[in-house]
């Protein structure tokens, strides 16, 4: 069976047409288009309550806001961190003169892995950069101990875990900082957009400057800042999603259960599993395909997919260890992520994925694992 219209593997929610509308009318009023306007104060505002986290500092995108966060600690040296990531979060490290020093995953989250740091430490390690991939939540009371034994920072690349929660606390509250990207691909987004969060709110007011140029007042030039802020626009579509966010995540639940419910007794294929406690934003349907016993291997089933029409995605594939200018440095042996990044695949998942779409899929996966 062919599809009528190719399925992408994601789609961006949208507000309601006359809504987004509605909240940048008075933006032809004001005239003021960006600079920390209405918008963007009030989107900040509803952020913190909605993530129950104090400093929340709005972007232009989540990259952005990653090298804002490691620019505003004054990191140096190594950080330990995963290359099971989306290149971004390695890029962030190398372009901020950090040295990326790569450590293996979970099998089971695709976090890092705790038992795999401590080896890794030297003296010029100064943070632990973890990713919540999927939105499964990095172990955060193990990474923390190991920070506090070595005096280490932690931070965590939280592009995939907007609105998460761990018995009943945010993923937010973990570590010293973490980034949020609300790019048009995200659970949330603003079309382009993210977040730096932080524990203490030093960090938050030097990060407000170090996103304007590094300027503290119009004739203070403290910090060599970059230009890092989001627009009213933006914040403006921000506001409208953070609305609707609870029916869009309720519908991606809804689809995520489907999937389960029509996948759990395919032979070697390995879902996702909620850890116990967590409050999920279903973000991602990522399945690990075991050739030997599903038949064929990711490459093959991502490739026969793509000739019905189905779009899935390597994701993510290849580890960022491979990036070129990386190439001749010496890297540690990260098996795991290896063997995972080899056989993973994320199915469409989206918010109006409809029940019929992902039935076809499901149908699709499984009449390729007969043949
Ligand atoms: C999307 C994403 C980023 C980058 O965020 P942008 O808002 O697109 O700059 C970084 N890390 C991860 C894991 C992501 O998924």
């Amino acid at each position: 069976m062919k599809m009528n219209q190719k399925i992408a593997v994601t789609r961006s929610s949208m507000p309601d047409f006359e809504e987004y509308v509605a909240e940048i009318r008075p933006l032809w009023e004001s005239r003021w288009l960006t600079n920390s306007g209405e918008k963007h104060r009030e989107l900040e505002s509803r952020l913190r309550a909605y993530l129950g986290v104090d400093n929340v500092s709005l972007c232009v995108n989540g990259h952005l806001a990653l090298e804002c966060i490691l620019e505003a600690m004054e990191l140096k040296g190594e950080v330990i961190t995963t290359p099971f990531t989306f290149v971004s979060t390695t890029n962030a490290l190398i372009r901020k003169g950090l040295t990326p020093v790569f450590c293996d995953i979970d099998p089971e989250t695709y976090t890092i892995d705790p038992a795999c740091i401590e080896p890794l430490i030297t003296d010029r390690t100064t943070a632990i950069l973890g990713v919540h991939v999927y939105g499964n939540l990095c172990d955060d009371e193990r990474i923390a101990a190991i920070a506090r034994r070595h005096g280490l920072k932690v931070i965590y690349d939280a592009a995939h875990a907007f609105g998460v929660e761990k018995d009943g606390a945010g993923a937010l509250s973990m570590g010293d900082a973490s980034m949020l990207s609300f790019h048009a691909t995200k659970v949330f987004h603003c079309i382009e957009g993210g977040a730096a969060v932080f524990r203490e709110s030093g960090y938050y007011d030097k990060l407000t400057h170090l996103k304007n140029f590094g300027m503290t007042s119009p004739t203070e030039l403290t910090y060599a800042g970059g230009n890092a802020k989001m627009n009213e626009f933006c914040a403006a579509m921000g506001l409208c999603n953070l609305r609707h966010i609870d029916r869009a995540i309720a519908a991606r639940k809804r689809a995520y259960e489907q999937y389960t419910a029509r996948l759990s007794g395919v032979n070697g294929l390995k879902l996702n599993a909620v850890a116990p406690g967590v409050k999920s934003n279903y973000a991602y349907f990522p399945v690990v395909i075991d050739p030997a016993q599903f038949g064929c291997t990711r490459d093959k089933l991502a490739e026969r997919l793509e000739e019905q029409g189905i779009g899935a995605r390597k994701y993510f594939y290849p580890l960022t260890s491979t990036l070129a200018c990386l190439r001749g440095s010496k890297q540690n042996a990260t098996p795991v992520a290896e063997r995972i990044s080899a056989q993973v695949l994320c199915l469409p998942l989206y918010e109006d994925l409809d029940e019929k779409t992902a039935d076809a899929i499901c149908d699709a996966i499984i009449s390729i694992s007969e043949r």
